[in-house]
Order: C-alpha cells, then structure tokens, then sequence
C-alpha cells in the first residue's frame, strides 16, 4: 500500500481500509467483513446501507445543499425540530442544530452561562460534572469531563469545573448499602458541592443519563436522577443531559432520559441521530430557557458555520422516520433484556475475568478484571481492552474498547452497541466471535 498522508487517531495501529457497509456488516479492501457490534462507537443504529436514508440525502441534495443559519432556516431544520420537540421530555421546546457531540455540548455549555447572564445572575458560572465522564473533544466540554486521562496534557487549557462521583454501583456501592441509598448518597455529592461553591454561584450539573465511553454503558440507579433534578431545582441550576452516545433510541427509549423519569433543562444528541450517514447533533432548550434569550438580548452568543445544515438534517429526519415507521426504538427496548442481556449473560457471566455485565436496549458493557472477587482491574499497562478490540476485528466483530486509567478510576471494559437492525443470529454470532476473542486474550 502506498504511503498514507491521513493523520490517524493512532499512528502505531495500521488499519484496514473499510470499502462497503451492507446492513450490520461494515466490508473491508480484502474483502473481509466485520459486524458492527459497536456502531462504530454507537452511532450507526440503522446499519450501513439504509436506503430511505441515502435517499433522503439525494434528494435534498438535488434540492438545496446549503444556506447559512445567518440568513435562512430550512424546511428540513424545521421538519427535524418538530419531530424531535413532539417527542421529547418536559418543556424542551428548541432545537439547535450542530454537526456532532462535541459541539452540542459545548452550545450547551455557554447557553447554560447566557441564559444566567441574561436573567441577571452572571455571578452563576460553576459547572459541575462528574469524575470518568466525557463530554467531548473541545476545550469547553473537554473541560466538562471528568476522565483524567483525556484532560492530562491539556489540563492547562482548561477551564477549571468541579467533578462529583458518578453513579457507578458496580464499583463504588458500599457493602451492604442498597441500591436506593447509594442512589441517593452519591446524589447528594451535587448538593455538598453545590453548598460548598455557594449555591448562587452553580449554572449548571451535566451528565449522562446512561454513561457510555469512559465507563461502559452504565446506567444510573433507581432515583438516582430525580434527586439530582431536586437538587438541581432547589439551587435554580440547569440540569444538562448528555444523551450524545446513549440517545435517539439506543438504550430502548428516544431518550434516554424516559426511562429514569426525569427531564433536563437542556438535552444534547448526536450519533444515532445521523446514525452515521450525516455529521449531526443538537442541542434541545427548554423554553423558559430560549424565551429568556428571545426576551432578552435575543441572540445566542455563539455558532459554526454549518449549524443547521439542511443536508444533515434531511439525514437525521430519514433516520428518526425509518426508526418510528419500524417500531425500531421498541424492538430495541424488548430485545435489550431478552437477547442482549441474556446473550451476554450465557456467554460471559461466568468468565473468570469478567466482573460485571450491564447496559439497556442495545447498550452493554463488559467490565473486564484481573480478580472477580476482588473487583481489582488489569493492570492499565496490560492493554487489555485494546488487544481485546484487535482480537474481535480479527474474529470479524467490531467492539468498542476502553482501556483502564493509569489512576485506577476504572477499569478495562468494551461496550456494544449493535444496529438496531440486528437480528438474533447475528447477535449470536458476535457474542460468539466477542468469546472467542476473549479467549485469545485472557
Ligand atoms: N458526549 C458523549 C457522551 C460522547 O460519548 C461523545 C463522543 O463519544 C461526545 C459527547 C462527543 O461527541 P463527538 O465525538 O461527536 O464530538
């Protein structure tokens, strides 16, 4: 092969050159073909060859390619706006188009300092997240995020943020403690941190409702959440979801958010919402929030030139119409404890290196130990989950990998996040090749 000029994400790794993607399989220049176990890293939800999507494309291509948000909307921004504000929790009323993640999160970030500044409390300018989280790539969220790995090297350029514990009960429910009064102890960390800032000086607590890349599909515990939407209402600070990786259907529900019963002032989405075909996400305001900055200034003190691109939205409207007119959100829902926690559970449960297994929908993780008993992670310098990762892409599987930190936060685990097309011999096959993987590695 001729010399690459593509700056890689890791330039010791030569990858394979991905040709094709026919359904859940992405085809590689050999030939080989690899299940999409992962989505990638859970976004492509419909596979990789949807046809009513790639029209969807076509067609607005044909029609209107681009207009700045400067000075004009689009009639697939708005159609997407209102499929998404029909749907959605609570009095979430706007939608700010983006082109991923990392950009919804930071709009929410600085709407979250605005909408303070503009209803006369600028002193509010604490942000709150939690340890081994992740935000995002830029400055602002990179900030936002609790790994310490990610912020290391760049740790001078961040803004300084204020990190709680997650709610990770695998890890850190004490013995004994029940899974309610561990909720509510870890929800409480926001309510000392609050007091400790000084409450009128808090704008905002972010999190993901169920934590994807740095701890591996981990849902919160039962009214973990509505205590932190308490706390988050006693004190007047914003409450920012981060439903990037685990929204738009994902772990069974829309929004991620559903299934704990709670609604967040504001919402970030990205990854299944262009499930792949487009570079999208966005960022849902409630409307005490825009009418705030309506009644006010009323302009929001930020943007990119591609926010509201009428072909990434035509992409994310196709997406969300294929999962509605399939009742694919619900297939996801029912097979995420009937084949994917059982499928995981017969091949893994009793792994001797395999610690916990947990997720929702077609959301899972796969915690990987040095010593059951123990809960005592690999050590970091081992690579587990990276050799794992390599092992099922020789086996023919995508999975995503997280390796431990050096810190010893966490520990080594690889998520799951198949198509919601996938069938349950497909499934099969990848638990299969993901335990012959393992094999090859521990
Ligand atoms: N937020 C969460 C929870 C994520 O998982 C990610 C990406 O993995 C991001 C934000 C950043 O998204 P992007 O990579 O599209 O910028």
């Amino acid at each position: 092969m001729a010399a690459s000029h593509v700056f890689p994400r890791n330039c010791h790794a030569p990858l394979p050159v991905a040709t094709s993607g026919e359904g859940c399989f992405l085809i590689d220049a050999t030939g080989k073909r690899y299940f999409d176990g992962s989505g990638g890293a859970a976004v492509s939800c419909l596979g990789h060859s949807n046809q009513r999507v790639t029209d969807a494309i076509k067609a607005q291509l044909d029609q209107l390619a681009f207009a700045h948000t400067g000075f004009f909307t689009s009639d697939p921004a708005e159609a997407l706006a209102d499929f998404l504000i029909a749907r959605a929790p609570g009095d979430l009323d706007r939608v700010y188009l983006v082109s991923g993640g990392s950009e919804a999160t930071e709009a929410a970030i600085k709407l979250a300092r605005q909408y303070h500044v503009e209803r006369g409390e600028p002193q509010r300018r604490h942000l709150i997240a939690r340890r081994q989280s992740y935000h995002g790539n830029t400055l602002g969220a990179l900030a936002a995020g609790g790994n310490a790995w990610r912020r290391a090297q760049f740790a001078p350029l961040l803004t300084d943020m204020h990190h709680i514990a997650p709610c990770y009960e695998y890890a850190e429910r004490a013995e004994g403690e029940t899974l309610e009064a561990y909720g509510q102890r870890t929800a409480d960390e926001l309510e000392e941190t609050i007091q400790r800032l000084g409450p009128d000086t808090v704008m905002a607590f972010i999190a993901e409702p169920v934590v994807g890349a740095t701890l591996g599909a981990v849902p919160a515990v039962p009214g973990y959440f509505k205590r932190i939407r308490e706390i988050c209402d006693r004190h007047g600070v914003l409450l920012i979801l981060d439903e990037v990786m685990c929204g738009m259907g994902r772990t069974g529900h829309l929004f991620a958010c559903d299934a704990d019963g709670v609604a967040p002032d504001i919402l970030c989405i990205a990854k299944g919402l262009g499930a792949g075909y487009q570079p999208i996400g966005a960022m849902l305001a409630s409307r005490r929030i825009y009418d705030t900055i309506a009644d006010g200034s009323g302009f929001f003190q930020h943007g990119h030139t591609y926010v509201g691109h009428p072909v990434a939205a035509a992409a994310g409207l196709a997406v969300l119409q294929e999962m509605a007119d399939h009742d694919l959100v619900a297939r996801v829902n029912r097979m995420g404890q009937s084949v994917m926690q059982e499928g995981l559970t017969r091949h893994f449960g009793q792994h001797p290196h395999v610690g916990d297994i947990r997720g929702r929908g077609f959301f899972w993780g796969v915690e990987l130990v040095a010593d059951r008993a123990s809960k005592t992670p690999f050590d970091p310098a081992l690579g587990v989950a990276g050799k794992l990762k390599r092992a099922a892409m020789d086996e023919g599987l995508i999975c995503y990998p997280m390796a431990g930190t050096r810190d010893g936060q966490q520990g080594d685990h690889v998520l799951l996040a198949p198509p919601f097309i996938a069938t349950e011999d497909e499934l099969e096959m990848a638990f299969a090749a993901l335990s012959r993987a393992l094999d090859r590695v521990l």
